[in-house]
């Protein structure tokens, strides 16, 4: 019941006031982002790179409200793909961008977002890494898409993101599957509406392993998203039945959670990255963490009552 509550405050400008305000929140925001400031996001990257994990940055930002917002997130992008050459990390660290932080929900934003993101992928690739398309709400999947189908046609390895919650998703991993792209699966972050969306998590689950096999089965590169214990051993089960080698597909997860498992998966072999946040922006993110899960908001609230 509180997830949705969570999702709908993670929009809503007056409770993101307080909530930043809140003099004990930062440390307890820290558990999930790696630090403000772009140095702190090489240092965190450096630290998982020296364990063997991968990483993809996202320097948190969503839903700006004018152009000259989401050319600072362009910039800041530019930032952190110079910093990562300088500290030699581009072999290891690829960025995760989200379009709406480049404009994708303002007037004219389809144009917009992908003007602001060309840059940032040109970039990129120079150094040698790669951008991950973050998937947001469901009211921006066909234009994600869309940017997602053109970039790809000069940069290939630029990644898709699909989630299992939405019904449309099979058909997308079809069409992603056939065109050999690098896609990350996961179940979904935002509150869908019952009409494009499923609401019991088993049905997102069932949905999860049908995308898994698309995706496997398929010519991409599949990006696994989750934490979920029983999906992680289906992954691994469907990769061995279809022939899949270690090497040729990837586990990812959220800084911050599960991390004895990241290390596990990283010492049994597997590839696995770790997408780490960083940025001053955190509330929305933060806000999504503590409604996928009832724990981390019994962590929060302890925090505030102890102070
Ligand atoms: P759940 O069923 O939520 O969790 C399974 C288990 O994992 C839990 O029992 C618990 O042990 C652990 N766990 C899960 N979440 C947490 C948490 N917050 N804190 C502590 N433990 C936890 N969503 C989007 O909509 N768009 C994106 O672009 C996107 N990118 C992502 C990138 C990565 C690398 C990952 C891992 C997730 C991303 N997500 C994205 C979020 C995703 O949609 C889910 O909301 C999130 O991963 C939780 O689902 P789960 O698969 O881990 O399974």
């Amino acid at each position: 019941m509180l997830g949705p509550v969570l999702l709908a405050a993670a929009r809503s400008d007056g409770i993101r006031r307080a909530v930043s305000a809140a003099p004990v929140t930062r440390s307890v925001v820290a558990r999930f982002v790696a630090g403000e400031q772009l140095p702190d996001a090489v240092a965190a990257s450096a630290g998982l790179a020296a364990r063997g994990l991968g990483v993809t940055l996202d320097h948190l930002g969503e839903d700006v409200t004018d152009k000259a917002q989401a050319e600072r997130s362009r910039d800041a992008c530019l930032a952190l793909v110079e910093a990562l050459e300088r500290a030699g990390l581009a072999g290891d660290a690829e960025l995760s961008v989200k379009l709406s932080a480049f404009g994708q929900a303002l007037p004219g934003g389809h144009d917009l977002a992908h003007r602001n993101v060309l840059p940032v992928v040109e970039a990129a690739t120079a150094a040698g890494t790669t951008v991950t398309l973050d998937m947001e709400d469901h009211t921006t999947t066909d234009s994600t898409l869309a940017i997602h189908r053109d970039l790809l046609t000069r940069f290939p390895a630029t990644g898709a993101v699909v989630q299992s919650y939405l019904f449309r998703t099979e058909e997308d991993c079809h069409a992603l599957a056939a065109a050999g792209a690098r896609v990350r699966l996961v179940k979904g972050a935002y509150r869908e509406p019952a009409a494009v969306a499923y609401q019991d998590r088993r049905d997102v689950d069932r949905s999860y392993v049908r995308c898994l096999r698309i995706l496997l089965a398929g010519e991409g590169y599949p990006m696994v998203g989750t934490h979920d214990p029983r999906l992680i051993a289906v992954t691994q089960a469907l990769a061995a039945r279809l022939g899949r080698a270690r090497d040729a597909y990837e586990f990812q997860m959220l800084y911050g959670i599960r991390e004895e498992e990241q290390r596990r998966l990283a010492a049994d072999g597997h590839r696995m990255r770790v997408y780490v946040p960083y940025g001053t922006d955190w509330y929305g993110y933060f806000m999504r963490r503590l409604a996928e899960r009832p724990a981390n908001l019994a962590f929060f609230a302890r925090s505030l009552a102890t102070r």
